[in-house]
């Protein structure tokens, strides 16, 4: 059953209830007032006849002419309850009285006896007394009047009543119907406007709404914010999916490359005759370094992946000190190119996860020396910054474009300069993945042809963070 149906039955049902109460307690209240004015009014009339001693039939003229006979009956008994006399427009009819009243009467348990029967014509009230002489019961006065009149009036009461209950709760239906439909509209357009959205999956749409700031208003406000926050939700999404799409395309992309080589090297070693010994050789060294660069993008993508599905970072004390110290070393061992420094002019710790910094600080070293000439220098250096700190990456390299720049940390982003070198472009992605599960961050400052400083922060363990804050080096500054 709609909800529309519910509200008008409801109104419906409480005015029915309303009205049928009103008007049964109105009934009833009239009913009883009438009927005791008529008793009172019989009472009197009995005792008019009882000190006036007699009771006179008068017959009353009508402005029209017309004789009309007073409606009022009149009958008297003996204490044994006989007929002695009646008036004559009771035309030969008796007018009752029950044993009960008899008795009550003659025993002095009541002066007067009050009953209504009914005759052929409708009700009748029956007003007995006893007459007294000397203080003494001699007989019974009986003063009646039809209720006809009254029973009709009350009839007509019951109609008018029952009608105007009727019509009003016919009236109230249609009027609370219109009405319920026409304040549950916007909701009905609300839900129209949601099951659209919902099919067309279209989040930009909006629900318009220009009525006042009651119930609905706030309904619509919350739908459309919350349909500003699916829209971002599901643009985020849409954004993720891209961006996995793209990822595993380039992954793939990069994995077939090495592949195809490696297929084509051993293509040339299995031909007949066999290639001269200096060439399988060269061939050999080939297929070797191609496996290396295999097994190089494969360990990266394996730790981007673990990035991606939520890394949990062993977050400790690290004494940045030592820990360049031993990736400088470490780097250099990979590639003993240019000379690279590690300057620490005082050791600060940090909080991060020492397994993870020193992948990253091996990154910025490995880039730093791969992108620098012989001649070039590389320095490591330890910065503190208003309550971080961290690892500055100097070099005298080939520096960055700065057209690039926005797209260095992108996954498999190379620098034109990089494209025919070893590099995966994964390594900045890597480094800034994890960099932000520690909580860290990480800035570049290059200039083509001079140099970039890559700069790695991470929170200050709080017992190292006294002392004056040295700033993080720039390529203008005296480093
Ligand atoms: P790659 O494996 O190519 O080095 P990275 O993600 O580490 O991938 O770096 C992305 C790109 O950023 C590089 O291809 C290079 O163009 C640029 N780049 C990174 N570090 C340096 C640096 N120290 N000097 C100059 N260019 C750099």
């Amino acid at each position: 059953m709609s909800i529309r149906l519910r509200l008008t039955l409801l109104y419906s049902g409480i005015l029915v209830c309303t009205l049928v109460i009103f008007s049964v307690v109105l009934y009833v209240l009239v009913a009883r007032f009438s009927l005791q004015w008529q008793e009172r009014a019989l009472a009197e009339e009995a005792a008019q006849i009882v000190t006036q001693g007699e009771f006179r039939l008068t017959v009353i003229r009508t402005p029209q002419g017309k004789v009309a006979i007073p409606q009022t009956f009149v009958q008297t008994r003996d204490l044994s309850g006989q007929v002695i006399s009646r008036s004559i427009n009771l035309n030969g009819y008796e007018l009752p009285l029950s044993s009960q009243g008899l008795t009550a009467l003659t025993n002095g348990q009541a002066t007067g006896w009050l009953e209504i029967v009914r005759t052929d014509n409708g009700r009748l009230l029956v007003y007995s007394r006893t007459v007294t002489a000397n203080g003494q019961p001699v007989g019974i006065l009986q003063v009646a009047r039809p209720l006809a009149d009254l029973d009709q009036a009350l009839a007509m009461l019951r109609r008018y009543l029952t009608v105007g209950t009727v019509v009003s709760t016919i009236t109230a239906f249609f009027v609370g119907w219109v009405l319920a439909g026409a304040s549950l509209r916007p909701i009905n357009r609300i839900t129209q406007i949601a099951r659209e959205i919902g099919q067309a999956r279209d989040f930009s749409r909006r629900v318009d709404y220009d009525g006042p700031n009651d119930e609905i208003g706030a309904l619509v406000t919350t739908l459309n914010e919350m349909l500003t926050e699916l829209q971002a939700a599901y643009q985020q999404v849409e954004h993720a999916l891209q961006a996995q799409r793209r990822f595993v395309a380039d992954a793939s992309h990069e994995l077939r490359t090495p592949l195809t080589t490696l297929r084509g090297n051993v293509e040339l070693l299995q031909r007949e005759p066999p290639l001269p010994l200096e060439e399988q050789r060269a061939i050999l060294a080939d297929v070797a370094a191609e496996i290396e660069r295999m097994i190089r993008l494969v360990r990266e993508l394996l730790t981007l992946a673990r990035a991606d599905a939520g890394l949990r970072p062993r977050l400790e004390p690290v004494q940045l000190g030592s820990l360049v110290e031993d990736a400088v070393r470490q780097a250099q061992l990979l590639r003993p190119r240019p000379v690279a420094r590690v300057r620490v002019e005082r050791d600060v710790v940090v909080r991060a996860d020492r397994d993870l910094l020193y992948q990253v600080l091996l990154i910025l070293l490995d880039n730093a020396l791969k992108y620098t000439p012989e001649d070039g220098m590389v320095e490591a250096t330890v910065v503190v910054e208003q309550g971080r700190a961290g690892i500055a990456v100097r070099d005298t390299g080939i520096g960055i474009d700065p057209a690039i720049m926005p797209h260095i940390f992108e996954r498999f982003f190379r620098g034109d300069s990089a494209r025919s070198g070893e590099g995966t472009g994964l390594g900045l992605a890597i480094a800034k993945s994890l960099l932000e599960a520690m909580r860290g961050e990480i800035r570049v400052v290059s200039r083509p042809g001079e140099g970039s400083i890559f700069t790695v922060l991470l929170p200050v363990e709080p017992a190292s963070a006294e002392g004056e804050a040295q700033a993080a080096p720039s390529l203008v500054s005296p480093a």
